[in-house]
């Protein structure tokens, strides 16, 4: 389904109001460069920006995302919107040359012609100044978008052609909402959305039976450390190990943990917004009971210091039957 306008506007107001007022005073600028990490939305601006160009009803600014002309766009069949990406590991000169071949031509079903590259750092040189030369001659009614996550490999020259746009990296309660729009429930939308500040990336990982499963793992393993240490020496052994057996895995499991810690902090200052671990606000009342701050901040920060260790060649259970330790007994590592 498409992204609608007033969608991305949530999450990137600034950028959706300059491109807005653009569209609506016909004054778009011959070359943008939107720059942002992954998961921002730049391909999906891209996309409305080229149907608000090209559609047959527009709003506005708004494209109607019905018309012949935004579905062809949707599709990647317009003849006059052109994207271009990396062949392998760059973008190369003959791609770039090709594109100007194309475009020395008139649109083919109207004057205007619009062109979308996507990772444009990873032009070889040759292709950037290819592109340049491009750019400093701009034919009447072409616009260029160059997308980048790595704005600081872009050539000057080329950044001072284009009108910049950056793209905000998104708060969790806005790819929370987005992961709730795909049909995520809410307890893991939340979650994932404080696991990663990638919209995609997230996405994938709250869709992935093994990331519910690392919940479910880490609640298990806080109510053990509230009865029996040694059945939570267990649980590493029989549960956590064989589900987080990469570092990258148990990371993941070690923050799911401590926003757990978080929610209880929260719960006890009373800011219930903040909670992450929604769904368990019962089971959350009582364990925050059973905590002292002071024990909250300890542990937390044994976390953290956890976390550190998972970066040196420390053996990763080990690791884990330590932090268990430390965190019943409160204190940090040694
Ligand atoms: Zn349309």
């Amino acid at each position: 389904m498409a992204v609608l306008w007033d969608q991305l506007e949530q999450y990137q107001p600034i950028v959706m109001k300059m491109l807005a007022r653009s569209i609506e005073k016909e004054r778009v600028a011959h070359a943008y460069l939107f720059e942002g990490q992954r998961g921002t939305g730049k391909r999906e601006v891209s996309l409305l920006l080229a149907k608000s160009l090209f559609c047959l009803n527009r709003l506005t600014y708004r494209p109607c995302n019905e018309c012949r002309n935004c579905r062809r766009i949707d599709s990647g069949n317009h003849p006059d919107v052109h994207w271009i990406e990396p062949d392998g590991q760059s973008i190369k000169k003959g791609q770039i040359e090709a594109l100007q071949e194309e475009f020395s031509k008139t649109g083919v079903e109207s004057n205007q012609k619009l062109y979308i590259i996507r990772h444009a750092d990873k032009m070889t040189n040759n292709a950037a100044n290819s592109l340049l030369k491009f750019l400093e001659e701009p034919h009447r009614g072409t616009t260029a978008v160059l997308l980048t996550e790595q704005y600081h490999r872009m050539l000057p020259t080329i950044i001072s052609r284009c009108q910049v746009l950056s793209f905000r990296t998104l708060p969790p309660t806005a790819i929370a909402d987005y992961l709730r729009e795909q049909q995520i429930p809410p307890h893991l939308a939340l979650l994932a959305a404080h696991v990663t500040n990638n919209r995609e990336e997230a996405l994938e990982l709250s869709r992935d039976d093994w990331f519910a499963d690392a919940r479910k793992i880490v609640l298990q393993l806080y109510e053990a450390l509230q009865g029996n240490p040694s059945y939570a020496l267990f649980m590493i052994h029989e549960k956590w190990m064989p589900h987080f057996q990469e570092k990258q895995q148990m990371d993941i499991g070690l923050d799911l943990l401590l926003y757990l810690y978080k929610d209880l902090m929260y719960l006890q200052l009373d800011q219930l917004e903040n909670i992450v671990y929604c769904d368990r606000l019962d089971s959350l009342q009582q364990w925050a009971l059973a905590c002292s701050q002071k024990r909250m901040i300890q542990n937390m920060s044994t976390i953290l210091q956890a976390k550190a260790r998972l970066n040196t060649n420390m053996n990763t259970q080990l690791l884990m039957e330590q932090l268990i330790l430390n965190l019943k007994e409160g204190r940090p590592f040694v």
